[in-house]
């Protein structure tokens, strides 16, 4: 396909990563691709902004480097050179007020090695006494799907759930394990415990199964993951394509031939046609867009809750740290009752940023959880209290931070909750119901980057065959230009 008047238009709503990713697909695939960004900058999730003179991402910063789509897509856009990885991935756990360190041979908390369980210290002597009944217990019955508090509870106790699993999935989902989804928020061990009566077994049975020497598990951008919207954008425009910011779009409707939306100020609103259409926003704005349209993927998406969150990044004089951090950070179960959820010690996980400044230590805190919506009605001056009461406690921080930021993310994280992937099939189903149009984004197949490229690049694939198809069957748009003479 040309890129001439009459080759096929796509809209993409949203200018995440995910709505990048597509347009890029798009825009190299030879069709015109317009991107609609609400906000006045795109990246969504992926912002990144300096903190006492280094680049410290806002939001997400971290790629998971065992799935290949991310790497390869910073590859792909020439900017291999700019990966990094950790210096270290050891964490610690909060429980019953000291740092403990991750148990190891655990997979998302669930626990394989119960030698290794006790040496960690996390689970009271009762707590750790219930786990190993997992080897002996019946089968848990669990039909298609169950919470992962329901399972990992039934096979090895509620401590496990409260001081391991939930605090790890604390830190992608913001979520409740007694709500999430054990098959989608898990679902690796939820495969590996159907062929196995066990949870221990099964836990086991995936360590036993992974590569004797995997590899780095995180990376990221030496310029901030926040960075790689941008370079995206760049390739988007290279092959092309359109980006406006500012651009919200209202609504989406359908016309005889494609589809037109609705974008801008209701006072000024701007009428735009496409041949077809990428929804790649977060499941409240897809669901108002559908709402007409595809009344039954809406109502599916209006089910998706989300939650808020906030991160306190602060950046202090090396020599305010009274005891040194270690590891890359840390875990504090929602039971141990204080305000900060995760701290991650930036400038120890990621080597360049000490490198850049060794006599300053960032670390950010993130606060919040589904639920918790009132936590962040605080004022930032109060969210930073929380953070540096919380950095006082576990090391001793007594200063000041020389610099410090507060990023409030609103609605921010979807929950998949019990149930998720039979929800999301049956809004794929209704939405392939409408020739043109696909959704693409955080809220369908898993919330981590590469996750999302994967399914924003299979979204801008099922469009570019519906209009490679419409081109050869029907009567396309090269045609129908010329149909317009008799
Ligand atoms: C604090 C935080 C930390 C995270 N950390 C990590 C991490 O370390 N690693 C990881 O892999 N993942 C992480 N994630 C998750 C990951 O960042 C997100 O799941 C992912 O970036 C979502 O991308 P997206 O394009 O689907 O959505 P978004 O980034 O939300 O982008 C959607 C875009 O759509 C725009 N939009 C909404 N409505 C409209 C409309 N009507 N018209 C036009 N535009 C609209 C929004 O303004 C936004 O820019 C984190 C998320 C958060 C919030």
């Amino acid at each position: 396909m040309s890129a001439n008047p009459t080759t096929p238009r796509v809209a993409v709503v949203g200018g995440g990563v995910a709505g990048l990713v597509a347009a890029m697909r798009l825009a190299r695939g030879g069709v015109r691709v317009t991107l609609l960004e609400g906000s006045p900058r795109i990246g969504g999730k992926l912002q990144v902004s300096e903190v006492a003179g280094l680049p410290v991402d806002e939001g997400a910063e971290a790629m998971l480097a065992r799935r290949p789509e991310a790497l390869e897509l910073v590859r792909e856009l020439g900017h291999g050179d700019a990966l990094v990885h950790p210096g270290t991935t050891s964490a610690a756990i909060l429980s019953h007020g000291a740092l403990r360190p991750l148990p190891s041979g655990q997979v998302m908390g669930v626990p394989s090695d119960l030698r290794a369980l006790a040496a960690a210290q996390v689970l009271s002597p009762t707590g750790l006494a219930r786990v190993p009944l997992d080897l002996v217990l019946p089968e848990t019955p669990r039909g298609d799907d169950v919470s992962v508090a329901d399972f990992i509870g039934a096979r090895m106790g509620r401590e496990v759930v409260d001081r391991l699993v939930e605090p790890l999935l604390g830190g992608v989902y913001a979520g409740r394990a007694d709500r999430l989804s054990f098959e989608s928020t898990l679902p690796a061990v939820a495969a590996a415990a159907r062929g196995e009566r066990s949870l221990i077994n099964a836990v086991k049975e995936i360590r036993a199964k992974a590569p004797a020497d995997p590899g780095p598990v995180f990376a990221t951008l030496n310029t901030g993951l926040g960075t790689l919207p941008h370079l995206i954008a760049d390739a988007v425009t290279g092959a092309g394509g359109e980006i406006r910011t500012a651009a919200t779009v209202r609504e989406l409707r359908r016309t005889p031939s494609g589809w037109r939306l609705t974008v801008g100020s209701a006072r000024d609103p701007e009428a735009l046609d496409a041949d077809a259409v990428v929804i790649a926003c977060p499941a409240p704005p897809a669901a108002r867009l559908l709402a007409h349209e595809v009344p039954a993927a809406a109502r599916e998406l209006e089910r998706i809750e989300t939650a808020s969150m906030a991160i306190v990044t602060l950046a202090y004089p090396a020599s305010a740290f009274r005891r040194a951090p270690r590891g890359s950070g840390y875990l504090v179960p929602a039971v141990e009752g204080r305000q900060v959820k995760a701290v991650t010690f930036s400038s120890v996980k990621w080597p360049h940023l000490r490198d850049r400044d060794p006599g300053i230590i960032v670390a950010r805190a993130s606060i919040g959880r589904i639920g918790e919506e009132h936590t962040l009605q605080r004022s930032d001056d109060e969210l930073k209290a929380a953070a540096m009461t919380e950095l006082a406690v576990t090391c001793g921080v007594a200063e000041l931070p020389v610099e410090s930021r507060v990023t409030r993310w609103g609605g921010a994280l979807p929950q998949y909750d019990v149930g998720h992937a039979d929800r999301v099939a049956r809004i794929r189903s209704a939405v392939a119901g409408q020739p043109g149009l696909a959704v693409a984004g955080a809220a369908y197949d898993g919330l981590g980057v590469p996750a999302v490229i994967a399914n924003a690049r299979s979204a801008a694939g099922r469009i570019l065959e519906y209009l490679e198809s419409r081109g050869e069957t029907n009567d396309g748009h090269a045609r129908e230009a010329e149909g317009a003479r008799p």
